[in-house]
């Protein structure tokens, strides 16, 4: 399996093999995507077979446009402002089935609502054109590891499991997209994520209320551990170990054995955007014995940028006590 650029007749290619049910990866603005054609059940099967996805965890659906958004959700009038304003972007939303669906229940893990966005980034842009419907797709990484980010992640991750991995232009938001779910009363932020919560809050003039406030679990996937490196992970550190990496934010801390700056000026765009690749690059290295990491403001995308570390801090923790067992 090798890596194929995105021309014409590549693209062409990815969504002939989409038509004929098999998986293909290719990037987002966000992460990479594992796609399948949407309205196949087998081929979303194998989404779920290819990252060891429990089936409960339902997956995004991604289109070209917002009309074909509305042909598989209702579009209130919350939904309508946000598709307006931010799509096609980093943000899904959750909203209530159009029925009768074409989508197998196997896409929504069986929920009455759908998981749905436009996305930005040209390449996955040129393959739904190419493909003409909607593309089921989450993130390119077997269930419970980092997600990728560069196209040679996922050929390590998942090359045995794949059609084709397209490669494209550099992803810019590098962070899984921001999810609210409108198939309520009121929004609900499912998954801090590549778009702002202010930038949402503003454009519908009321505050989203937080997951955690809300009694039922509504995002499956938010339950599950995520993003586990094989190295332990020390958030908001003061001071670092010579055998430690150090993920750094603005003034690097002295005496790591390595570091990678996620933003010496401390932009969080540029945070976000270095953040799994820089991650995938230390939990490589044999030569350290843990990653210490920065603190990273909470506001802004640094509420996603912390809501992934401290994933990775659980996760990592988790993976340690398994090897001890
Ligand atoms: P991924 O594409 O791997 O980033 O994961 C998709 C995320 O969207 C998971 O956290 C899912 O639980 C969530 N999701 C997808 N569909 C729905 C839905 N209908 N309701 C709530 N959450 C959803
Ligand atoms: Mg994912």
């Amino acid at each position: 399996m090798s890596l194929f650029p995105p021309i014409i007749e590549n693209i062409q290619k990815a969504a002939q093999l989409l038509r004929e049910g098999e998986l293909v990866a290719f990037p987002t603005e966000t992460v990479y995507g594992l796609g399948a054609d949407a309205f196949q059940e087998e081929a979303c099967q194998k989404i779920y077979a290819a990252k060891g996805r429990p089936s409960f965890n339902p997956l995004i659906v991604h289109c070209l446009e917002n009309a074909q958004v509305d042909a598989l959700a209702v579009l209130g009038q919350d939904a309508q402002k946000l598709a307006e304003t931010f799509w096609p972007g980093p943000l899904t939303l959750v909203l209530k089935k159009r029925e009768p669906s074409l989508l197998p229940s196997i896409v929504t893990a069986g929920l009455e609502t759908v998981a749905v966005r436009v996305p930005l980034h040209p390449t996955a842009r040129a393959l739904l054109k190419a493909f003409g419907g909607p593309i089921a797709a989450p993130s390119a990484n077997r269930s419970g590891f980092l997600s990728p980010t560069l196209a040679h992640h996922v050929l390590e991750d998942l090359h045995s499991k794949v059609a084709m991995i397209l490669e494209g232009p550099p992803i810019e938001v590098g962070l899984e997209s921001t999810i609210i779910d409108l198939s309520g009363d009121a929004p609900i932020l499912l998954r801090a994520g590549g778009l702002e919560i202010e930038k949402i809050e503003e454009c519908l003039g009321q505050k989203i209320l937080m997951n955690q406030t809300v009694s039922k679990i509504k995002s499956p996937g938010q339950l599950l551990k995520h993003y586990a490196p094989h190295l332990p992970l020390r958030l908001n550190v003061q001071d670092v170990d010579s055998q430690e990496g150090l993920l750094a934010f603005g003034s690097a801390l002295s005496g790591s054995k390595v570091t990678f700056n996620l933003s010496e000026t401390e932009n969080l765009e540029e945070a976000a955007h270095h953040l799994f690749a820089f991650l995938h690059l230390l939990d490589e290295r044999s030569d350290i014995t843990g990653i210490a990491v920065q603190s990273i403001p909470e506001h802004g995308l640094g509420i996603a940028i912390n809501d992934r570390l401290r994933r990775a801090a659980e996760g990592a923790r988790d993976v340690d006590l398994l090897k001890r067992l």
